[in-house]
């Protein structure tokens, strides 16, 4: 199964009204492939400004953060239906960010999925290893049971982008090697398969992301099991429009 290629750009705590027009306005001026779905994350206060400005047809608008009840005495928290209220489709959850920083739990991140799904937002749904639990050979334990706990929760996962960040890749300038990314992804959609079933595995996208830039993207075109990436610093800069390109 053909499965559409899918490209994130995460803009984490970044940016101004300013820099955000230039970055939209960049994506619609470009020529983008028509087969390459592009979701951009500007943060939450910039999530209108950004539905608003983009015209580009392949282009939509993530949250970075969703929580797992829709309305409340939640202070801070941002629901679900309030990202969809002002244009966005999707959101990031499980980022290694707010694994780490912010103490957020595999179930918490299943439970948020699980509400983010049912109220009508797609989920970019993030796994990856620290550079000690990789070290210490544990890679596929520690991703399979951050899947684990969301194949738990839910069963509808076509609504889901899977985004294999190895935490030691994040922001450091060392990409995993297309090898070493195409054997976990392949070992992701083994398990995912084993579990949810192989048709739902043939289908669900996995992308990879971890210093993904202008240069280095187009080296991961020979591996199978790599659908698109999520892209961090490089999304803030023009090299995100070689990203979305990298497999013309
Ligand atoms: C990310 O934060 O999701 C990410 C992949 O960052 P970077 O591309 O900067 O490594």
């Amino acid at each position: 199964m053909a499965r559409t290629f899918f490209v994130g750009g995460n803009f984490k705590m970044n940016g101004s009204k300013e820099s955000i027009k230039t970055i939209v306005a960049g994506l619609n001026e470009a020529s983008l492939p028509s087969d390459v779905e592009v979701v951009i994350a500007p943060p939450a206060p910039y999530l209108q400004y950004a539905a608003e400005l983009v015209t580009a047809p392949t282009v939509t608008v993530a949250a970075q953060n969703s929580f797992d009840k829709l309305s409340g005495a939640y202070t801070g928290e941002i629901a679900v239906n309030q990202i969809l209220d002002v244009g966005a489709k999707w959101v990031i959850l499980g980022h290694s960010e707010r694994r780490t920083i912010l103490k957020e739990t595999d179930e918490f991140i299943a439970s948020k999925t699980d509400v983010a799904l049912a109220n009508g937002l797609g989920v970019i749904l993030c796994i990856g290893e620290t550079l000690d639990e990789r070290n210490a050979g544990t890679t596929l334990d520690v991703v399979n049971t951050q899947m684990d706990a969301v194949i738990a929760k839910i069963s509808d996962w076509s609504k889901v982008v899977v985004a294999y960040e190895p935490v030691w890749a994040i922001g450091t300038g060392l990409a995993a090697t297309p090898e070493d990314a195409e054997k976990v992804h392949a070992a992701i959609r083994e398990h995912f398969a084993a579990k949810v079933g192989a048709e739902a595995a043939a289908a669900l996208r996995i992308i990879y992301g971890g210093s993904v830039n202008g240069k280095n993207a187009a080296t991961f075109n020979a591996c199978e099991n790599i659908d698109g990436y999520l892209v961090g610093g490089a999304s803030l800069k023009p090299e995100f429009i070689d990203i979305v390109k990298s497999r013309e």
